[in-house]
């Protein structure tokens, strides 16, 4: 039996992953500040939810030691919870905002590695979200470098953790039509108008194709990768960024 841990898991990306990684087999840990949300679809996969803010220390410890105390292991930990964060120019951005965004996408992921490292005994596999604006200047300011910070936090956990066979690899999508796309769009169509105007495939990501990179990242296939950023945008981060995606329009 192999354990699982998700953060963000409520919707989107995060559910998408829990519905996969129980049809590879794996018991799972489903943690949201959403509860509500992660009790139904924890309902539906025979798995155990937790209310846990990710940008509070003693959240994820206590998430991590649930999980242990449930099943005895953790297999592998998918540091996924985030938000849009500050949308607008960095000289009106307030310091609350990108406090916010920071402290869920950038502290929460190395809370999740600090605390599942240290209960992963014999091996494991830590993945992160990322986004291409981890990469590159794709989205607003705070979100920006929260996901850059996700990426530093791969490349050097990676490192540190790879004589314990802890392997550390991060997904970066482009857009994929969740609740935090359909914010900034408004709507849905939107959403996926916005993604196929630019994507050079014509292929709107799913949260399901982003799943599928996370189940082969943690699965033996990719025994021989760490410390690596998957990138799963329809080529959007190939071309050049157009100045639109930058949001940096004033918000405020
Ligand atoms: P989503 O809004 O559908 O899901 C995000 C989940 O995170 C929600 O269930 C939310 O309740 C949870 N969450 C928010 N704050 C939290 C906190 N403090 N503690 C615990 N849980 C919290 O959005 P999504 O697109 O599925 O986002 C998942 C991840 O994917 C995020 O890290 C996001 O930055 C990343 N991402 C998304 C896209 C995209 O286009 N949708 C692109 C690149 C990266």
């Amino acid at each position: 039996m192999k354990v699982a841990i998700i953060t963000g898991a409520a919707a989107g990306i995060g559910a998408a992953t829990a519905r996969r990684f129980r049809d590879d087999g794996y018991r799972l840990v489903l943690a949201d500040i959403d509860v509500s949300g992660a009790e139904a679809i924890a309902g539906e996969l025979d798995a155990l939810p937790m209310r846990c803010d990710v940008s509070d220390e003693s959240d994820v410890a206590a998430l991590i030691d649930a999980a242990m105390k449930a099943y005895g292991r953790i297999d592998c930990m998918i540091n996924n919870a985030g938000i849009l964060g500050a949308v607008g120019p960095i000289g009106k951005t307030p310091a609350e905002d990108y406090r916010k965004a920071m402290s869920i996408m950038s502290d929460g992921v190395f809370y999740g590695i600090k605390h599942a490292s240290n209960a992963m005994e014999d091996g494991g596999v830590i993945l992160n979200t990322a986004s291409i604006a981890g990469i590159g200047a794709w989205s607003n300011h705070s979100y920006t470098a929260a996901k850059h910070a996700v990426v530093a936090l791969t490349r050097s956990s990676a490192v540190e953790l790879a004589p314990r066979n802890i392997r550390v690899n991060a997904v970066a999508p482009g857009n994929v039509v969740t609740q935090i796309t359909i914010s900034l769009t408004g709507s849905e169509e939107a959403a996926v108008e916005r993604a196929m105007s630019r994507n050079p495939l014509p292929h709107v990501c799913t949260a399901e194709d982003i799943a599928a990179s996370f189940a082969f990242l943690a699965g033996s296939e990719a025994r021989g990768i760490t410390g690596q950023v998957l990138v799963v945008d329809s080529g959007l981060s190939a071309i050049p960024i157009p100045a639109s995606y930058h949001l940096t329009e004033s918000r405020y």
